[in-house]
């Protein structure tokens, strides 16, 4: 494959969080936990120079690719003439329109990235709404980050980032991955997580149970009166029966979608 000679491959763009994988080792642990099998479909978000492409493209499966950086997409997009299977978006993840995987009804796609990190936490909210498409997501992010979502309630971890990603899916950190492992090193640890869609606690209006869990976590130290009572909701809220004197990070994801559902069919 030719390299690009564009200024993304010479002169990383810092804005795009542009931290290119160069461990042989890491890329493949990262492709492997994908489980690729024939005939599967995948959307990489942020191919950049290719670290893990190539590895996808190797696998056979239907690759997809969004990438930002006109350049990068451009390279990519000049790549896809050779190989059949490859679709390439240029676009920012945020605007991305699904529509344009074209799939099929109940079809279920993999979702790998290395992704970049000043926006990994909107991208994960993204794709809550996207479950249903999705059969699993192996991720690089920043370690803490991983930490926030494999949370337990009761630590200091323990968000709203990771009640709303846990309500949808189960989170497994499965590897850490040293700084050397980059061009350029970046200056946060970073981790792979591998995300799979569970129906443990269904949610029966979204927007209420969104609202709730931004409400309780407004201010963390506080308890979940002093953080609601200022609420127009107030009233409503303090009509279902819930210990207000606790603060969000005790409450557990369970609880805060029986909190949710209870309020909702009220
Ligand atoms: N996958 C490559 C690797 O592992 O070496 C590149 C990873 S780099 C951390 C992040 C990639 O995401 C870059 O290629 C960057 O241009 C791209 N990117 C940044 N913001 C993006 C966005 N909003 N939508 C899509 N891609 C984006």
């Amino acid at each position: 494959m030719d390299t690009p000679t564009n200024n993304a491959f010479n002169a990383p763009r810092k804005s795009l969080g542009q931290n290119f994988l160069q461990d042989p080792n890491i890329i493949r642990k990262i492709v492997n936990a994908l489980g690729i099998k024939p005939g599967d479909t995948v959307l990489e978000i942020g191919p950049g120079r290719g670290a893990l492409t190539e590895l996808l493209l190797e696998s056979g499966c239907n690759l997809h690719l969004v990438e930002f950086d006109r350049d990068l997409a451009k390279y990519w997009q000049q790549q896809a003439e050779e190989f059949p299977q490859l679709t390439v978006h240029s676009a920012d993840i945020l605007d991305f329109d699904f529509d344009e995987l074209q799939l099929e009804p109940d079809q279920r796609i993999k979702i790998v990235g290395n992704l970049p990190y000043n926006i990994s936490s909107p991208i994960l909210i993204l794709l809550l709404d996207y479950v249903n498409i999705i059969e699993r997501l192996v991720i690089m992010l920043q370690k803490e980050v991983i930490d926030r979502l494999s949370a337990s309630e009761g630590s200091k971890q323990f968000g709203r980032l990771t009640v709303m990603v846990q309500q949808t899916f189960t989170v497994s950190a499965l590897f850490g991955v040293p700084n050397t492992a980059f061009f350029p090193p970046p200056k946060v640890a970073s981790a792979v997580a591998e995300l799979i869609p569970h129906d443990q606690y269904p949610v029966n209006d979204r927007v209420v149970f969104g609202a709730l869990v931004k409400m309780a976590f407004a201010q963390r130290r506080k308890t979940l009166r002093n953080n609601f009572k200022l609420s127009d909701h107030w009233p409503l809220l303090e009509s279902t029966d819930f210990d207000f004197t606790r603060r969000a990070e005790t409450v557990s994801v369970e609880e805060f979608v029986e909190w949710s559902n209870r309020i909702s069919a009220s």
